[in-house]
């Protein structure tokens, strides 16, 4: 473990588990719709890898990276998108795959962007959910865990950048975002 790590809220070994148990409720419930699957960059990327090779059906991946105008732990919903989809999303199953939902600004900027674009479904797969951060009402379809309301790093989230490529989820000391 991480010297700036105070402790860990969820193992690699949690994190698998829970990947498995979603991949085949996916699987269960896309089967023969060909979802297209976007993973929000950057902080997706490892559960988008994991989860998506515990589904057991034709799926289709891409990618969007979206910036939102806030500081370096909250983000203030003003959304911009730095990189936008390949994909069409007219008339497919959309299934978001996000890293944390907190406040919910973002996937809600996300989803009503999805919808007005055409998709014929907008689901959201998140691997932690933050209720008590939330300022708009925006409730995941499926969730692996729930985190108290304290910055999590690991995992794929950052910390300026840092600690995304731990295996696991963790509680930053303190002392490391003090002043930031
Ligand atoms: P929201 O728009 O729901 O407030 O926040 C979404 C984004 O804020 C996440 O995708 C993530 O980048 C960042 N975020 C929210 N809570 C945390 C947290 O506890 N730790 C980290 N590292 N990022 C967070
Ligand atoms: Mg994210
Ligand atoms: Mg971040």
């Amino acid at each position: 473990m991480r010297s700036e790590i105070q402790e860990v809220l969820i193992s690699a070994e949690q994190i698998g588990e829970k990947c498995r148990e979603l991949g085949t409720t996916i699987t269960n419930e896309y089967d023969g719709k060909f979802p297209l699957l976007i993973g929000v960059l950057k902080g997706a990327l490892p559960f988008m890898a994991d989860l998506t090779r515990a589904i057991d059906t034709h799926v289709e991946i891409d990618f969007m990276d979206v910036s939102s105008y806030g500081n370096k732990m909250r983000s203030s919903g003003e959304v911009k998108i730095v990189k936008d989809l390949d994909a069409s999303v007219e008339g497919r199953d959309v299934l978001i795959i996000e890293d944390i939902i907190d406040s919910g600004l973002t996937l809600s900027y996300l989803v009503n962007l999805l919808r007005h674009r055409g998709a014929n479904s907008v689901k959201i797969v998140t691997l932690l959910d933050k209720p008590e951060g939330r300022k708009v009402d925006i409730v995941p379809d499926l969730a692996g865990f729930t985190v108290p309301d304290e910055f999590v790093v690991g995992y794929g989230l950052d910390f300026a950048e840092r600690y995304r490529n731990l295996p696991y989820i963790g509680i930053l000391k303190p002392e490391v975002y003090q002043g930031s």
